[in-house]
């Protein structure tokens, strides 16, 4: 499918003066500052829109932000990458389509929410009038994000503004149940490959204090099953090797490595998306009976399930190694499983992490948007968790994971999520600062010069 422009599509239908007029009247809309209000109203219609996991209003959000697209005369297109999941691309146009484009990335669907234990149903976006706190799931996860992009385009294009480098937005489905449906196939698909992206932004974190987050890579999931096979035998027998004693000793020493671990976020000497983290999240083992387990037999088989996060700095094989030996070692009688194994590297073999010094001329510009729109960044981080962003990390593009969220408590798929009124405005100027920096940079002459040089 291709896209398709409707800027001019309804005047060959009307007279020219008809049709001058109703330009006019558009120019002069477009020109005059909006109220607050109206800008707000249409974060509360996209946050109403419940696109919950398991079973999104993924078309209802993917009319919505069509008809906004139109509104500005963005070229726009649905993709279905899998039947049901439709993914929506916006196209504004640079004037120099050769040079390298700009993706703003965002995705549509949220997670589940207990309904009971919001003050404010999760689909009201209810505007606390005291407060000014917007109470809606994917207020900050990550609705705010997706259509402050497009209010920052909404602005830009009414000061004037025209792209040097084209400006896309995809909102994508799934990112909450993994995004293999939903980026991680656009991220391998033709149209992809021929938007001939230079940067990525995506989501980041909120926020409790002044400064901004933004995060440059993030942690690799491992999930790990850990197995251990034994003699059964009676329950009051003192033996070796049962396979609860051998699983045991597995726990033990992960928790160690666990504790040694955190004790390195607990000391300040590094980060959470700095360290290995592991958590245990299922123990299974037991011989069921009707009125629980039975008490007097030890099973001959006993397992568990662990959360392991990875940063891109960590050494893959070391740990292969630990698990194989230490965690699982088959002279215990244990093996071990991964339910999930994300490589730490991109394809190319390198840590899948954007630079953040002046290697990266991204990540300069952005710093340079920040401080433009008056705001300020803490310290880049990993991302403790797994994002989009990912996907196009491994094709070796610069990503950046970034919600403009200062001063708000870190409510993702809590109950009673909230991003103030005062903060979403802030983040659409901070947008406005980073589309037009990035749309409207010219990479200098000088600079493939000094390349060539090397
Ligand atoms: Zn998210």
């Amino acid at each position: 499918m291709s896209f398709c422009s409707g800027r001019y599509e309804s005047c060959q239908y009307y007279p020219y003066s008809l049709c001058l007029s109703v330009l006019l009247l558009v120019t002069f809309t477009a020109t005059a500052a909006e109220d607050p209000s109206t800008i707000l109203s249409r974060f509360q219609q996209y946050l109403q829109i419940n696109t919950a996991q398991p079973q999104p209003h993924y078309y209802e959000a993917a009319e919505f932000i069509t008809s906004q697209a139109k509104s500005l005369s963005l070229e726009s297109q649905t993709l279905e990458f899998v039947k049901g999941k439709p993914l929506i691309l916006l196209k504004w146009p640079g004037s120099d389509p050769a040079l390298p484009s700009i993706l703003l990335n965002s995705h549509t669907d949220v997670v589940p929410s207990e309904h009971h234990k919001w003050t404010h149903p999760p689909f009201s976006a209810h505007l606390d009038s005291t407060t000014g706190n917007i109470f809606a799931r994917g207020s900050q996860d990550m609705k705010c994000v997706g259509l402050q992009y497009l209010e920052a385009i909404r602005k830009l294009k009414a000061s004037g503004f025209r792209p040097l480098r084209t400006v896309y937005l995809s909102f994508v489905p799934d990112e909450e149940i993994g995004g293999n449906d939903g980026a991680a196939k656009f991220a391998d698909s033709d149209v992809f490959a021929k938007m001939n992206v230079g940067i990525v932004l995506d989501e980041g974190l909120p926020s409790p204090t002044d400064n901004y987050r933004a995060f440059y890579g993030e942690r690799s999931p491992w999930w790990l099953v850990v197995k251990a096979v034994g003699a059964p035998g009676h329950g009051a027998k003192l033996y070796d090797n049962t396979a609860m004693e051998n699983l045991l000793k597995s726990i033990e020493t992960i928790r160690r490595f666990r504790a040694a671990q955190f004790d390195l976020v607990k000391a300040g000497l590094k980060a959470e998306g700095e360290v290995i983290s592991v958590n245990m999240v299922f123990l299974k083992a037991g011989t069921p009976s009707p009125s629980g387990f039975v008490m007097n037999l030890q099973p001959s088989e006993a397992q568990a399930g662990f959360d392991i996060r990875l940063p891109p700095t960590a050494d893959q094989a070391s740990l292969e190694r630990r698990i194989a030996e230490e965690w699982a070692p088959a002279s215990r009688n244990m093996t071990f499983e991964f339910k999930q194994k994300v490589s730490v590297n991109d394809k190319f073999g390198r840590p899948a992490v954007t630079a953040v010094d002046s290697s990266n001329i991204w990540w300069a510009l952005f710093e340079e948007a920040i401080i433009k729109a008056n705001a300020k960044l803490e310290k880049p981080e990993i991302f403790p968790a797994s994002t989009d962003a990912r996907y196009f990390r491994e094709r070796g593009l610069p990503a950046i994971g970034f919600s403009p969220m200062a001063n708000t408590p870190i409510l993702l798929h809590d109950h009673n999520e909230f991003l103030n009124k005062d903060e979403y405005l802030k983040g659409i100027d901070v947008y406005e600062s980073i589309i037009e920096t990035y749309a409207s940079y010219v990479q200098h002459p000088r600079d493939n010069a000094s390349r060539e040089e090397l």
